[in-house]
């Protein structure tokens, strides 16, 4: 049954789907990937789950997206609404409406179901979009629900550097659809912007149920990082994961619906990875300087 939503809100390339893998080390917790994917891409075009089954043939996610559907939910109707809310960094109270009511329980219940399904308690969602998280984490009130976020930030150099570079589809190695290359100032200014959003949520939740982390820090110290995350969830065993991945101990991705390529990796151990540093050109690297400084001064980053 499921009692606690841990929600990582951000913005992409951030690390999400590793701190997903990592955090789902915990007995009690489900990694889910970015579950805001499934009625918008995975469930219609039939995509890979990281058991590396397609998500119609996952054992997980038949079972959970028969029983949600047969409650009444259309996937291209709540696609619809998820258009409507994900995007907006406003709660969804302040939005009100049947819209962002309706938007919330068909979220809640797709949420419930996976817990059940899982038999684990801790749903973690790693959709990101900061949206959605207001709006959850106003229906897991109503509901009585422990909700807990976790924003994760990474510099946003090598953010761009990672857009920088286009991908070729490949649906089995995770790549879903095919991946433009991005201009450095274009991703500066979407960071900005999302990581505004995710910075209003952590205002609106009380200061004891969520935590910003950096990558960075979570590569480098994952021992204190993931104790830091499980004084924040309430989930103090974290504090052990994350010393036994420090010393090496293997990460994996289960049933991730979606998410970076390395969830279809199998276990493997934590890495770093910094290549931006060495390989970014200093004129894009300068643009991102340029348009970020107050946010990466904000967040810690020289
Ligand atoms: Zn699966």
């Amino acid at each position: 049954m499921l009692k606690k939503i841990i929600y990582v809100a951000g913005y992409g390339r951030s690390g999400s789907t590793l701190l997903d893998m990592m955090l789902s080390s915990h007995p009690d917790v489900f990694g889910a990937g970015e579950m805001s994917t499934i009625c918008r891409h995975v469930w219609p075009n039939d995509e890979f789950c990281a058991c590396h089954n397609r998500v119609r043939a996952c054992p997980l996610w038949s079972g959970v997206m028969a029983e949600w559907l047969a409650g009444g939910i259309d996937p291209a109707a709540h696609a619809r609404l998820q258009q409507k809310i994900e995007p907006v960094v406003a709660p969804a109270r302040i939005l009100g409406g049947t819209t962002a009511r309706q938007y919330a329980q068909q979220t809640l219940a797709l949420l419930r179901i996976t817990a059940a399904h899982r038999g684990q308690p801790v749903l973690l969602d790693s959709s990101k979009a900061p949206g959605r998280a207001l709006a959850l984490a106003a229906a897991a009130a109503d509901a009585g629900l422990d909700f807990r976020a976790i924003h994760l930030v990474r510099d946003p150099r090598a953010v761009a550097w990672s857009m920088s570079k286009p991908m070729k589809i490949d649906t089995e190695a995770g790549v879903q659809k095919r991946i433009r290359a991005h201009p450095a100032w274009r991703t500066a200014l979407r960071w900005s912007y999302v990581n505004a959003g995710a910075d209003a949520l952590m205002r609106r939740l009380p200061e004891t149920r969520a935590i910003r982390i950096r990558y960075e820090d979570l590569v480098a110290h994952p021992a204190e990082t993931l104790a830091l995350i499980g004084l924040a969830v309430d989930l103090p065993e974290l504090a052990k994961r994350g010393a036994a991945i420090a010393e090496g101990q293997p990460i994996a991705a289960e049933h991730q619906v979606a998410g970076s390529r390395i969830r279809m990796s199998g276990p493997m151990a934590l890495k770093a990875d910094l290549h931006w540093q060495d390989r970014m050109a200093p004129a894009a690297r300068a643009q991102v300087e340029r348009i970020t400084a107050g946010r990466m001064r904000r967040y810690g980053y020289e």
